[in-house]
């Protein structure tokens, strides 16, 4: 019996309360399509080229804004594997020790074979009290989802779900999209704007959709530029919104950069490797969202399997490694691929370099 009480019946209000941005923008976007594509379009236009040619690429971008929006919305956050989950022994264990050290030590022994580079801010395994599981690097608990979600980048209300590993491409192409659509309601909207104030247009319903579809689409295209605009920079850095904030900590400390692997890499990570699908809100980030490539664990004095004497640093290129404990088996060659851990590279200013063989290479990070 699931249960009812005040508790639930708030929890449940809630949960249709978070709907109503989803609800707000299915309608401005409702009738943005009734405004362009029936009342400029159809009604206001007299060109038929104009109408053929505007009705046909507006089409265009409302179907990839619907999908890609669609997509943002619906697909489930990824929670992570049932490895990083405690065994019963373990947390009953855990309940038993006192906080502190010995709570750290059966941490540390859960998290012996697993793929995490990351603390917390004192160097302590992450460790999520209320899924009662070890967080993989750049997972989080989001209190709104009440779940620890894969490669956390925030809680998106106007999606009503958590943008993370398993939708962030499809978060990106939305707001590319969107700004697309606004941009393009703008641009060729722009001169019947222009005949509304010159009295140009006849008086009909029709001049006052024309309006104020140009004031929200200029309004629209303003802030969703500056949004999308952080997002690239962000995917440029291989960084997440929660990690521009605060930095992830690795065991020997802090590193703002310390996922990237350089411009390209950052990409393929979140878009994948097949260019065809870039631009389709179909899934193909690289990796599991479990564990990620960091040029930094060859600095960890934990790792056994690092080759001795390599004494790398993460200014020069030529010694990149990737990580000495494996990574799972569903990375990709961006991650895997690898027959030596060490990287030769005779000629590091080729960019070129990096493309042949994106395991083995690193580009070199301003
Ligand atoms: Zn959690
Ligand atoms: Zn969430």
């Amino acid at each position: 019996m699931a249960p009812s009480g005040p508790g639930s019946v708030r929890r449940r209000c809630r949960r249709v309360l978070y709907w109503i941005p989803v609800v707000f923008i299915s309608l401005l976007l409702g009738w943005s399509y009734y405004a362009y594509a029936i009342q400029l379009c159809i009604v206001s236009m007299e060109n038929v080229g104009e109408q053929v040619v505007c009705l046909i690429a507006y089409h265009l971008l409302f179907a990839m804004f619907v999908w890609s929006y669609w997509k943002t919305i619906f697909t489930l956050p990824m929670n992570p594997s049932k490895e990083f989950h405690l065994s019963y022994a373990e947390k009953e264990l855990l309940e038993r020790e006192p906080r502190g050290e010995a709570h750290q030590e059966v941490l540390r022994r859960a998290a012996k074979d697993l793929p995490i580079y990351t603390r917390t801010m004192s160097g302590a395994i992450r460790y999520c009290d209320r899924c009662q599981l070890i967080k993989p690097d750049r997972c989080h608990h989001c209190s709104v989802c009440d779940k620890c979600i894969l490669k956390m980048d925030h809680h998106c209300p106007w999606v009503n779900n958590c943008v993370g590993f398993s939708n962030y491409k499809f978060f990106l192409l939305f707001l590319a999209y969107s700004l697309l659509y606004c941009l393009f309601i703008a641009a060729t909207d722009l001169q019947y704007f222009i005949k509304f104030w010159t009295n140009g247009l006849p008086d009909t319903q029709a001049k006052f959709h024309i309006m104020f579809l140009f004031f929200a689409a200029a309004m629209f295209s303003v802030s969703l530029s500056s949004l999308f605009g952080y997002h690239c920079w962000l995917v440029s850095k291989n960084k997440s919104t929660l990690e521009a904030f605060r930095s992830p900590v690795f065991r020997h400390g802090t590193d703002k950069n310390g996922f990237s692997l350089g411009f390209s890499k950052n990409m393929r990570q979140v878009f994948g490797d097949e260019k065809k699908y870039w631009l389709l809100p179909v899934f193909s980030s690289l990796g599991d969202g479990c564990s990620f490539p960091t040029c930094l664990v060859n600095q960890d004095p934990e790792q056994p399997s690092t080759p001795a004497g390599m004494n790398s640093t993460l200014k020069t290129p030529e010694n990149h490694q990737f990580p000495a404990k494996p990574l799972r088996e569903s990375q990709s060659h961006l991650l895997m691929d690898s027959q030596s851990w060490t990287e030769n590279t005779a000629n590091p200013g080729k960019g070129k370099a990096g493309m042949s063989n994106p395991a083995l290479t690193m580009e070199n990070e301003t």
